[in-house]
């Protein structure tokens, strides 16, 4: 195990992760040791080529899937090979997700989709219980994210970057510590995609949230503050913005 000393306020930390994935008689070795630290109230980029190990690297460390060697590490602590239980507790209470391709439900309007984490996490009986004040910040995120005219819209009657303002308000209902954002702004046109790289940048600076996001464009990652780039399964350089 490489030797790595955490940083004092890092918040999630990658220690020599590995993985390689099986194809037939091919095997693609996607991480090769992958040693990152997320500080705590950070905005990183991770930048990389299409198939440089993005998504790979996101889904372990927001413990969606595991990794073949190397720890993921949370305040120190290493949370990769807890229990399953404990796993998809931790994700739900310290991670929100956030996808290229939005992932909201279409049948449900966005309201609705920005409190179904929430409708996953309570019971029946809880979750009735709590409905007033669980929609009332369903709906103060929904304004936040500028989309206080578009609550009982359903997805198919938005534009991409609303949806995305959505998914953005849906992945902050349960209270995240760490926001993981996979290519937030790939399928948007450049200026749309500009105002949610704004809107992650404000609740960075707002709520102190921690924010890692990966996408393969420079111009997008350079709005972070800091970026490393992912490259033959390492992070290769690291660039901090000057404040
Ligand atoms: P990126 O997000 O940077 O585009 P990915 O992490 O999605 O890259 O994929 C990295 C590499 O791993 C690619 O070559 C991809 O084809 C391969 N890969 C990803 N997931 C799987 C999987 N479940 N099974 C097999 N190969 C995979
Ligand atoms: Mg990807």
């Amino acid at each position: 195990m490489a030797d790595v000393i955490p940083v004092p306020s890092s918040h999630l930390t990658s220690v020599a992760l590995g993985k390689s994935y099986r194809n037939g008689a091919n095997c693609v070795e996607v991480l090769q040791g992958v040693n990152l630290d997320l500080r705590k109230g950070e905005f990183l980029s991770i930048i990389g080529q299409s198939g440089s190990g993005k998504s790979t690297l996101l889904h372990l460390l927001g413990l969606l899937d595991s990794p073949d060697i190397g720890e993921v590490r949370l305040d120190g602590k290493r949370i990769d090979h807890l229990p399953a239980k404990t796993r998809d507790d931790l994700r739900n209470r310290i991670f929100g997700f956030v996808f290229q391709f939005y992932h909201l439900l279409p049948e449900l309007n966005l309201i609705e989709n920005v409190l179904s984490p929430l409708m996953i996490r309570y019971s029946t009986w809880e979750y009735w219980k709590r409905r007033h004040e669980l929609k009332d910040r369903a709906r103060d995120l929904l304004a936040q994210v500028g989309l206080d005219h578009r609550m009982k819209h359903k997805p198919n009657q938005v534009s991409g970057g609303e949806l995305q303002r959505a998914a953005i308000a849906r992945s902050l209902i349960t209270e995240p510590e760490v926001l993981l954002a996979d290519e937030p702004t790939g399928n948007l046109d450049v200026d749309t995609g500009k105002g949610i790289i704004e809107l992650l940048n404000q609740l960075n600076s707002e709520r102190q949230l921690s924010i890692m996001m990966v996408t393969h464009d420079e111009a997008i990652a350079r709005r972070a503050q800091r970026i490393v780039r992912l490259c033959h399964g390492q992070i290769e350089y690291l660039r901090e913005k000057v404040a």
